[in-house]
C-alpha cells in the first residue's frame, strides 16, 4: 500500500531539526511521498531546499491569502521561481474571507497572478478557498484555471461547490477534518465525488485528524483521513490509497521513476 500527502508544511517550526523522524514516521504509515507549500516568498528557498534535499518529498511556490504584508505578487516572478524540477505546482493561493476582512481586492488580485502564472508555466494549482466560494470558484473561471487544473485542498464546502471545481477539471483534496466528529456533511462530499479526482492530505502541522486531534499534525497521519475516506466509500484502505496516490503522481506529474521511493 502507498499512500501519499499532498499538503504539508515541513518548513514550519514545528519540524525544525524533526525531519529525518517525520520521514521515517512516514515510511513506518506507508506514507511514500509528501509535497510542502509555499506560502510565503521569504519562506519559499526553506521549501525549495526540503525538495532538494529529500526525493520523495517535492514542493510548491505560491503566496498564500493569508499574508497582507507580502505586497503585490507579480505573475512573471511566480513563473520564474517555478522553472525548477522539484517545483511541481503553483500555490498555496486562493481566497480567504475568513481569517482577513475588509477591503481584500489585494486578495484577488493576487490569486489572479497565481492563476496566470500556472498558465504560463503548464504547472497545476494549489487553491485554499475559505468563507469565498462564490469568488474563488467566479476568478477561476475568469482566468481559465481550468487550463491549468490543479487541486481544491483541505476542502470545507458543499459538494456544489466541489462539482463545480470538478467541472473546471480540479481535484478536491481532503485534510484530517473529515475525520472530525460534526463533519458529517464533509463526508457526504468525500463519499460522492468521483474517485479519479480525491486527493488525501495533512495541512500539517495543522488539523491532525482523529486520534491525534489537538496534536501537532505530519504526513504520517495521512492514513486516518485515508482510512475515514475508506470506510465511507465501502473501499479498502488500499484501493483508496491506490486511487488518490495514483491521482497525486497523475496531477504533479511524477515520471515512472519518481514514483518508486
Ligand atoms: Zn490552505
Ligand atoms: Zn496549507
Amino acid at each position: 500500500m502507498q499512500l501519499v500527502d499532498s499538503h504539508c508544511h515541513l518548513d514550519f517550526d514545528e519540524f525544525r531539526d524533526r525531519i529525518p523522524a517525520v520521514l521515517a514516521s512516514m515510511a513506518g504509515a506507508g506514507v511514500s511521498h509528501a509535497l510542502c507549500i509555499s506560502v510565503t516568498l521569504a519562506e519559499f528557498p526553506g521549501v525549495l531546499a526540503l525538495a532538494e534535499r529529500y526525493p520523495n518529498l517535492y514542493a510548491t511556490v505560491g503566496v498564500h491569502p493569508d499574508y497582507p504584508d507580502e505586497g503585490e505578487i507579480r505573475a512573471e516572478d511566480l513563473v520564474r521561481l517555478a522553472d525548477h524540477p522539484r517545483i511541481r505546482a503553483i500555490g498555496e493561493t486562493g481566497l480567504d474571507y475568513y481569517r482577513l476582512t475588509g477591503d481584500l481586492e489585494w486578495q484577488r488580485q493576487r490569486f489572479r497572478a497565481h492563476i496566470r502564472a500556472a498558465r504560463a508555466c503548464g504547472k497545476p494549482l494549489v487553491v485554499h478557498t475559505r468563507a469565498a466560494a462564490e469568488d474563488t470558484l467566479r476568478i477561476m473561471r475568469e482566468e481559465g484555471a481550468g487550463e491549468a487544473g490543479g487541486v481544491m485542498h483541505c476542502f470545507t464546502e458543499t459538494l456544489e461547490v466541489a462539482r463545480a471545481a470538478v467541472d473546471m477539471g480540479f481535484h478536491v483534496s481532503f485534510s484530517g477534518i473529515v475525520t472530525f466528529k460534526n463533519a458529517g456533511s464533509l463526508r457526504e462530499v468525500a463519499k460522492a465525488l468521483p474517485l479519479e479526482r480525491i486527493l488525501v492530505e495533512t495541512d500539517a502541522p495543522y488539523l491532525a485528524p482523529v486520534p491525534h486531534r489537538g496534536k501537532v499534525n505530519e504526513p504520517a497521519y495521512v492514513r486516518h483521513v485515508a482510512e475515514t475516506i475508506a470506510a465511507i466509500r465501502g473501499l479498502s484502505l488500499e484501493a483508496l490509497a491506490d486511487a488518490t496516490t495514483a491521482n497525486f503522481f497523475r496531477l504533479f506529474r511524477l515520471t515512472e521513476s519518481e514514483t518508486l521511493v
